[in-house]
């Protein structure tokens, strides 16, 4: 079993929409340096199954970033992965969903995996409502701290803060042979995601800004600073990865900050990273 990040960037991915900073210009040049949108695939290769978590406005380009995988999962369905799982209704998580629809690959039945509240957002709001008229997606709900079996996975959804203006978000824990827990978005960290990030052999972490004073508007989107979390978690067991990167923070560079981030044993995820579980 393996996790494969499909995008490492924030919901906008980098390049950024219409900025050409040093970071955004480098990654119109340089594939490399490109972060999609945030997303990762969950891939069993002995059961043939593949699931995501999250379908970013990238969505159609990290589905080709696993075409040999998923032409091996049993699903018959025309884009072939097992499932979805969203984390919340933020579009960089769910825009991507769109593809699934009549004006794509129209899908038939997708199992798509959501709490009650944002089971009501997509049941109630235009282009998600349709996706569930035409039964392109079947919507299967899961529950704060309830685990959900998923062939030979186990994946609880545990609810955290973060600006939930039309439902509630979660991050997953994964049980394979080592427990991950995917946390993309979140606010602050609270004692109960600390303790499960201090439980688990792999944590892929909100690193969205490296500091407070990166973005004017930081209070309006609060991120636990990447600086903050390391202080937090450094006597920690865990081998974390900072995800869903923003183009503004300083680790996109080869500079002190990456250097820090490394010395401290954290590291920062790229896009095709591929974790075995
Ligand atoms: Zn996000
Ligand atoms: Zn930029
Ligand atoms: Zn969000």
């Amino acid at each position: 079993m393996r996790i494969k990040i499909l995008g490492s960037g924030q919901d906008d991915g980098i390049p950024h929409t219409g900025c050409y900073c040093d970071i955004c210009s480098k990654a119109r040049k340089h594939v490399e340096h490109v972060r999609l949108g945030p997303s990762i695939a969950i891939l069993d290769s002995r059961e043939g199954l593949c699931y995501l978590v999250d379908a970013s406005p990238d969505f159609k380009f990290q589905l080709d970033s696993i075409r040999e995988e998923i032409s091996e999962t049993k699903r018959k369905g025309r884009v072939l992965v097992s499932g979805i799982l969203l984390t919340h209704s933020h579009l960089g998580h769910c825009a991507g969903l769109w593809h699934l629809g009549k004006e794509s690959v129209e899908e038939n039945d997708l199992p798509l995996y959501c709490t009650p509240s944002m089971k009501q957002f997509l049941s109630n709001n235009y282009p998600f409502s349709l996706l569930v008229q035409r039964k392109n997606i079947k919507i299967e709900e899961v529950f704060h701290d309830e685990g959900l079996r998923l062939g030979a996975l186990e994946i609880v959804p545990i609810q955290v803060p973060h600006r939930d203006e039309v439902g509630d978000t979660v991050a997953y824990i994964i049980k394979s042979k080592k427990r991950v827990v995917y946390v993309p978005d979140i606010d602050n960290w609270t004692d109960r995601i600390m303790e499960e990030i201090r439980n688990s052999d792999i944590a892929l972490v909100d690193g969205t800004f490296y500091s407070k004073n990166e973005i004017p508007r930081f209070e309006e989107v609060p991120h636990p600073p990447i600086r903050e979390t390391i202080s937090l978690l450094r006597n920690a067991d865990v081998e974390t990865y900072f995800i869903h990167i923003n183009h503004t923070n300083p680790v996109n560079r080869k500079g002190k900050e990456s250097k820090y981030v490394k010395s401290k044993g954290f590291k920062i995820a790229h896009d095709g990273m591929t974790l075995e579980i």
